[in-house]
């Protein structure tokens, strides 16, 4: 029997490669508007959009605000007069065509999916995140995919764990495993609801918070022997 029940995956840079999508998709959207792609133009969009998405994170704007802003803003920044609207419409049009998972995401969920339900919990915006799984080898993989523009809360609001948690079952709390890269988001949010949780950290960053998951894991054979014990174990079975 595996350590858990239930497996919640974080998707962008838990098992989605989120920062080759939004290059790609960016990259297309200037392009089609006749903006420059160099390093210096990338970064001032990246740069308006990490502030607004840290806002967004702390509760200082909505996402809808968000969304339009960050392309508002750099228009502006860029002298250009593109209504920003349209110009997320676009990239999120884009985006949600760039289902690049991470390498050794598809095999982890592979051999995690016979021992234990899998779900994504995402703050992503649902039209992006939705394409991007649907085109993903994920799909028939993980059956549930939840997503905070759908679910009215964003994480880390207990809210949004609640809201999955209910549309569960309402299993034992430390029968779910929550996996995320995030610690202000995925860690925090598990913790204020009493979920067991692991931090990806492939990076190997140190944790400055005061958010301190139970496990942390370098990659994903720590997550699998961490859901379904060590290998030599999951063997003999
Ligand atoms: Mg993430």
């Amino acid at each position: 029997m595996a350590n858990f029940d239930f497996v919640l995956f974080d998707a962008d840079n838990t098992l989605f490669d989120f920062d080759l999508a939004e290059d790609t998709a960016l990259r297309q959207v200037l392009t089609e508007r006749g903006y420059p792609t160099d390093p210096a133009t990338l970064e001032r969009y990246l740069s308006i959009n990490r502030a607004l998405w840290a806002r967004l994170d702390k509760g200082e704007v909505t996402q809808d605000f968000l969304v339009v802003e960050r392309f508002a803003a750099f228009v502006r920044a860029m002298g250009g007069s593109d209504d920003p609207v349209q110009f997320n419409r676009d990239y999120l049009n884009y985006l949600a065509q760039g289902a690049f998972l991470l390498p050794g995401a598809e095999a982890l969920c592979r051999a995690l999916a016979p021992h234990c339900t899998l779900a994504i919990i995402t703050n992503g915006v649902a039209r992006a995140q939705r394409g991007r799984f649907a085109r993903s080898p994920l799909a028939d993989l993980i059956p549930h995919l939840f997503i905070s523009e759908e679910l009215g809360a964003a994480k880390p609001s207990p809210v949004f764990f609640e809201g999955v948690l209910r549309r569960l079952g309402n299993p034992p709390r430390e029968r779910v495993l929550v996996v995320g890269d995030n610690l202000a988001t995925d860690i925090r949010g598990a913790l204020d609801c009493g979920l067991p949780a692991a931090w990806f950290n492939p990076g190997r960053l140190p944790n400055p918070t005061l958010w301190i998951p139970r496990w942390e894991a370098a990659d994903y054979t720590q997550l699998e022997e961490l859901v379904l014990g060590p290998a030599s174990q999951i063997q003999k079975k």
